[in-house]
């Protein structure tokens, strides 16, 4: 070394990537076996490897290079174009090709759901923009087959073809959906939506009712979507309609991409404003049942919302444990120092709680068609788990994330699919107005007792202070709260988790401060952490 060299790097950890998601992650491959998933290891073994590994390495240009809006063309015609960055198409073509928008509607294996949710987690741990389009495809099945006619974008939405250009569904093997409800004047209550629906005189035609939208859309995410499925005042009231990008005989439809978001995150993905000038759409449902109708939808997207909370609390937890591994401090590695295995240990907690409470939801997703039981637990289960854990990732992510993107994107969750207070509501809503919701919240409560005093304390409390006629909308936050910790507990207790007497001296039983990092100092730390990731 001369005596000029200075810039010597020291006490930086080596790459975390390449990685094989699915190996590292001991706690969701018991959640894949626990809640019925087992059937498709093969390829979630297949998708965490390739997700820790290329798409990683993609993921950064993806949102290095953020999405441009063309309006026009050099010549001054409309186009409404938005170029993504080339890594985008390939992280969503591989995410379409393995089955993250689609396996849950390919075949009838048993567990479809769950594995779909196991890979959604993934994707979404690696590149988080592309989950919007993804979840959005995925979501829109339901929704789609209300109408026969529209069999074939039901089978193409749920191909494993991904083709971004932009030519009507017939020339396509597979597309994507976008979703429209956000107006200005309203995003939460969109009952105050104002774009129009007018019938057009064709009538019932082989393609569905078909109608003419007339206004606007304030938060329209995946603009180069193939259809989207939006809300619109008809003569009837709200009604939920598809509104094709191309038209079947190639035109573009009448609709105008304004601009795009500036967004604190989520800078790989696009979300645009746009205006209808008479856009041609296919009415789904019955005319004023538009919320009642895209609800199936939201269901889906919101346990999505939950699945990418846990991704990106997975992801900040995942670097924190390599950097701190790699990184020395006063004469240690910082993941031997006493406090930071404090904290580090109560974010492992913390995770693998929202992991077993999503992969717990993703099961009754899955039960849902058959099991009137399972579908009312996932009807209050998704309110309660959007609500806490997306709540909870900004906090985590904070403690413990090296990537600016992560903390960018931790807070979208919470806002999007209902933010908190709303999430909140839907429990209170369905707590009060749907007994079947409150009996399906009470059984899988009800059947942890008897493992855990600080756990049977917290039921018994519970139990008391579930009475329909009391619940008081003011105190719905920290009614879902109790609600969303006891959930995770009783589903950490059965599975015999390591972390479940942590977990349940922590959260349930005051022996924990306002800020992670605090858990009772005679907690073996060390197993708690080697159980996230090897290092
Ligand atoms: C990155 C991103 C992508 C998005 N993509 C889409 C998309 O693709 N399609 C789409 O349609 N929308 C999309 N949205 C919009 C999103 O769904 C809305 O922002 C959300 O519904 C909230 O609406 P708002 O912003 O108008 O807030 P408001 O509805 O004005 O709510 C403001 C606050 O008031 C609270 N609040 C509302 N009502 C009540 C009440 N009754 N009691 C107590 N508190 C209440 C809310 O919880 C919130 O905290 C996206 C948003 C983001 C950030």
């Amino acid at each position: 070394m001369t005596r000029f060299q200075t810039h010597v790097v020291e006490n930086q950890p080596p790459d975390f990537a390449p990685r094989d998601l699915w190996a590292d992650d001991v706690a969701l491959r018991e959640a894949i076996d626990r809640e019925g998933g087992g059937a498709h290891v093969d390829r979630l073994a297949c998708y965490g490897a390739l997700a820790g590994s290329e798409l990683y390495a993609l993921s950064f240009d993806a949102h290095r290079d953020k999405p441009r809006l063309r309006t026009h063309d050099r010549f001054g015609h409309r186009i409404d174009v938005v170029e993504f960055h080339p890594s985008y198409h390939r992280i969503i073509d591989a995410a379409i090709g393995h089955g993250v928008a689609g396996l849950s509607w390919a075949g009838q294996v048993s567990g479809a759901h769950v594995a779909r949710a196991a890979l959604s987690y993934l994707h979404h741990q690696v590149e988080p923009g592309t989950s919007c389009p993804l979840t959005m495809t995925h979501a829109a099945v339901p929704v789609l087959r209300h109408v026969p006619a529209l069999r074939e974008w039901v089978e193409k939405v749920a191909s494993s073809s991904y083709d971004p250009r932009d030519m009507p569904i017939a020339d396509k093997a597979g597309v994507t959906i976008g979703m429209g409800m956000t107006e200005k004047q309203g995003g939460s209550d969109v009952r105050s939506n104002m774009t129009t629906a007018t019938p057009l005189a064709t009538g019932d035609t082989a393609s569905g009712q078909e109608y003419a939208l007339v206004g606007h859309k304030w938060f329209f995410s995946a603009p180069m979507s193939d259809g989207f499925l939006v809300l619109a005042q008809a003569p009837g009231g709200l009604t939920c309609f598809l509104l094709p990008r191309r038209l079947a005989d190639g035109r573009k439809n009448a609709f105008a991409l304004m601009r795009l978001k500036d967004k604190l995150g989520d800078w790989s993905n696009a979300s645009a404003e746009v205006e209808f000038m008479d856009a041609r759409a296919t009415r789904i449902g019955d005319e004023g049942r538009g919320v009642a109708t895209i609800l199936e939808m939201v269901m889906l997207t919101r346990l999505d919302c939950m699945l990418g909370s846990v991704a990106e609390m997975r992801m900040a937890l995942a670097q924190a444990l390599h950097h701190t591994a790699h990184r020395r401090a006063f004469g240690k590695a910082l993941l031997e120092q006493l406090l930071m295995r404090n904290v580090l240990a109560d974010l492992a907690i913390e995770w693998e709680a929202a992991l077993a409470l999503s992969m717990r939801v993703a099961r009754a997703v899955d039960a849902m068609p058959r099991d009137p039981h399972e579908a009312a637990l996932a009807r209050v289960a998704t309110a309660i788990g959007k609500y806490w854990i997306c709540k909870r990732t900004p906090a985590f992510v904070n403690e413990a994330s090296i990537l600016p993107r992560l903390y960018r994107q931790a807070p979208l969750n919470s806002i999007w699919e209902g933010s908190g207070n709303i999430q909140c509501l839907d429990v209170l809503r369905a707590l009060t107005r749907e007994p079947e919701s409150g009996a399906a919240l009470m059984a899988e409560l009800g059947a942890a007792t008897g493992m855990h005093t600080g756990y049977d304390a917290c039921f018994a409390a519970l139990k008391a202070a579930l009475v329909p006629q009391q619940l008081e909308e003011a105190g719905a936050r920290l009614l879902v709260e109790r609600l969303a910790l006891a959930l995770q507990a009783s589903i950490l207790l059965r599975a015999q988790s390591p972390v479940a007497d942590a977990f349940c001296r922590s959260r349930l039983g005051g022996q924990h401060g306002l800020a992670l990092g605090t858990l009772p100092t005679d907690l073996d730390f060390g197993a708690l952490i080697e159980r996230v990731l090897p290092v």
